[in-house]
């Protein structure tokens, strides 16, 4: 008997997991440097990045870009007239806005009634400490050794990370990561929110296509402004430009196509790619932070709720036949942590699926791919907030939780959510933002690197059903609207 294509990928899953927590195991148990790890265990986790980030993620990222371009254009095109886009873009961006905003609340009220912050002892930083740097720096010298400790006295990041339960051989892929992480948050602290307005939002939606359809990851932004200008301009020229609206459509599909054969791919290289995760994570980094994960994760499986209740009472679509519509999708997101790379897999399973209607999806769902980040909105105020009850009160952390910094975050975080790129461990790098609105000093956010990446698979996963349920609701209030328009596509 051949399994279903969504059980072949949660059997994937499920051998991820398996082969990961024996390679971690492995890894773990017979050796202190990775040097002294087996030729085979390198073997292995080279294959399992290849077959799975490298080539898996890689494809799907690879025809985003065109995807984006070509699914606005034939989007835009085939409404009526230019009415419509308006008011599908209005009801779109409205929904957006209220579930993020609701999603960072549902953070906010977690995170403050739960107190992650000040329930792990392991955490608790002395309260009496008279700086709070030298606490730190003790800490890890007394635990790694001089090498821990950079030459401004702060700990370097690695070490904080190992210290929260990571492995603690000498070097290692992660590692590394988590540096340049640290880097891009760095740089990205000091910047008024003018610079921020000029830099992130102007710059890139004025960028040159080619540009942007070149860069890496693709600036999304500018390829969806530049698209809905193109599609806006096709409808104003009329007839001439057929030829042009014609070569979108037949691109949109050409990409759909090469979706599909992704897909038929997906149950292999989604095991490898929890494999490798699990292998690099390993289960010991929750001990310690096991509270902060629990917030998030409550969190989130709250806002699924609130989400489920909006699709079924304003999207008419009721749970299980959501799942079965997005299953894949969603675990696709669960597993790549990018809502851009999982949104060929969203829009075919969004219009195929649930019978939405193209001209919404291929409108709606890029722009929520890139926009509408319920997870990642709700994971920046939980973990501002976890970071101030753990270091709050320390000479360099002088932040107390009014109502005034409470809602200080909750702007911050919907602006850092809409502002990160749909990719891998985006949502922590625009974190600064809300670090930076309250004084949070940033050397203290790789605390929370350790567990960033299953997190950030709980976040994605949500950031792509709500935008699969914005275009559900839109499309049922459009339905209503323009009657048997779109009620007659597919
Ligand atoms: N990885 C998330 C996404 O692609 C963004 C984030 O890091 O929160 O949706």
């Amino acid at each position: 008997m051949r399994l279903k294509h969504h059980n072949q990928i949660f059997v994937g899953m499920v051998l991820g997991v398996v082969v990961g927590m024996a390679l971690w195991w492995y890894a773990e148990s017979v050796a202190t440097s990775d040097r002294e790890l087996s030729g085979l265990y390198h073997t292995v986790m080279w294959a399992l990045d290849l077959l799975g980030p490298t080539l898996f993620i890689g494809a799907l990222k690879m025809i985003i870009a065109p995807l984006i371009l070509a699914s606005i254009v034939a989007g835009v095109t085939s409404l009526p007239n230019m009415k419509e886009l308006g008011s599908i873009g209005w009801k779109t961006l409205a929904y957006y806005f209220v579930t993020t905003t609701i999603a960072v609340i549902i953070g906010l009220v977690t995170v403050l009634t739960l107190r992650p912050g000040h329930r792990d002892a392991s955490l608790r930083i002395r309260a009496d400490a008279e700086s709070k740097q030298e606490v730190l720096r003790a800490q890890y010298q007394g635990e790694f050794g001089e090498s821990a400790v950079a030459a401004n006295g702060l700990p370097r990041p690695r070490y904080v990370v190992w210290l929260h339960g990571q492995k603690r051989r000498e070097a290692g892929a992660a590692a590394g990561s988590f540096e340049s992480q640290f880097e891009a948050i760095s740089r990205a602290k000091d910047r008024t929110p003018g610079e921020i307005f000029t830099n992130d939002i102007v710059r890139p939606l004025l960028m040159n296509p080619f540009r942007s359809l070149a860069a890496n990851p693709p600036n999304a932004l500018g390829i969806i402004f530049f698209s809905l200008l193109m599609g806006i301009a096709c409808t104003v020229v009329g007839s001439p430009a057929q030829p042009v609206v014609r070569f979108f459509q037949g691109l949109n599909g050409v990409m759909m196509t090469i979706t599909h054969w992704l897909v038929r791919i997906s149950p292999i290289a989604i095991g490898c790619i929890v494999a490798k995760l699990v292998a690099d994570t390993g289960p010991k980094v929750f001990a310690s932070l096991g509270w902060y994960c629990g917030a998030v994760i409550g969190g989130i499986f709250i806002h699924i709720m609130v989400l489920l209740a909006i699709s079924t009472f304003l999207g008419g679509v009721n749970p299980f036949a959501l799942w079965r519509g997005i299953r894949e999708a969603w675990m696709i997101a669960l597993s790549t942590r990018s809502s851009a790379a999982t949104l060929p897999v969203t829009i075919a399973n969004v219009t195929e699926n649930l019978k939405v209607s193209p001209k919404v999806a291929n409108f709606s769902l890029p722009l929520g791919a890139t926009m509408n980040m319920d997870g990642t909105a709700l994971y920046e105020g939980v973990a501002v907030i976890f970071l101030i009850q753990i270091y709050g009160g320390l000479d360099d952390v002088l932040i107390t939780m009014t109502a005034v910094t409470t809602f200080l975050i909750f702007i911050t975080a919907v602006l850092a959510s809409i502002g990160a790129a749909a990719v891998p461990d985006a949502g922590l790098v625009t974190m600064v933002i809300v670090a930076s609105a309250v004084n949070l000093p940033i050397y203290y956010i790789p605390l929370i690197f350790a567990v960033d990446a299953v997190l950030d698979m709980f976040r994605t996963s949500t950031n792509v059903l709500g935008d699969s349920i914005g275009a559900v609701v839109v499309h049922r209030l459009e339905k209503h609207r323009l009657g048997d328009e779109l009620a007659a596509s597919p």
